[in-house]
C-alpha cells in the first residue's frame, strides 16, 4: 500500500467505492466520473504506479485483470455488444491516478479514431 495513493485507499476500503468485483488479486469499483454507460475501473491490490513499474512476478495479476474484465462485461449485459478495456500509461496518455488501472467501458458505441 502507497499512504497517499487513492486507488489504494479504494482497495482497502479507507475511501467509498461503488465496488462491483474485489478478490484477493484485483478490485473493480466504478469511475466516478463516467464516460459511458458501463465505467468500471479495474485495479490490482497491489500498489503498481503505471504500467512502467509491471514486473515480470507481476504477469498472473496482469493477466487476471483481463479475465476480471471479462467477466463484468459480461455482468454488466456488455459482453456481446462489445467493450473498450484502456490502461493510460504516462503523461501523453493522460494518465491521472498512479496506480495501474485498467478502464473497461461499454453500453454505447465507442468514438473512433483514438489517439
Ligand atoms: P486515468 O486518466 O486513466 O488515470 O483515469 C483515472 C480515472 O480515475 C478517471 O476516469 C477518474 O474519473 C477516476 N477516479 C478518480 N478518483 C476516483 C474515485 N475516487 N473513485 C472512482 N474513480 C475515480
Ligand atoms: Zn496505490
Amino acid at each position: 500500500m502507497s499512504t497517499n495513493c487513492i486507488f489504494c485507499k479504494i482497495v482497502s476500503g479507507e475511501i467509498p467505492s461503488q465496488k462491483v468485483y474485489s478478490d484477493e488479486w484485483v478490485t473493480a469499483f466504478r469511475d466516478i466520473h463516467p464516460v459511458a454507460p458501463t465505467h468500471i475501473l479495474i485495479v490490482p491490490n497491489k500498489h503498481i504506479a503505471s504500467v512502467n513499474e509491471i514486473e515480470p512476478d507481476d504477469e498472473t495479476r496482469m493477466g487476471h485483470m483481463l479475465t476480471v474484465a471479462r467477466k463484468l462485461a459480461e455482468e454488466e449485459n456488455i459482453y456481446q455488444t462489445g467493450y473498450r478495456l484502456i490502461v493510460n500509461s504516462g503523461p501523453h496518455a493522460g494518465q491521472e491516478v498512479f496506480h495501474l488501472h485498467m478502464h473497461l467501458l461499454g453500453g454505447q458505441k465507442m468514438r473512433y479514431p483514438m489517439g
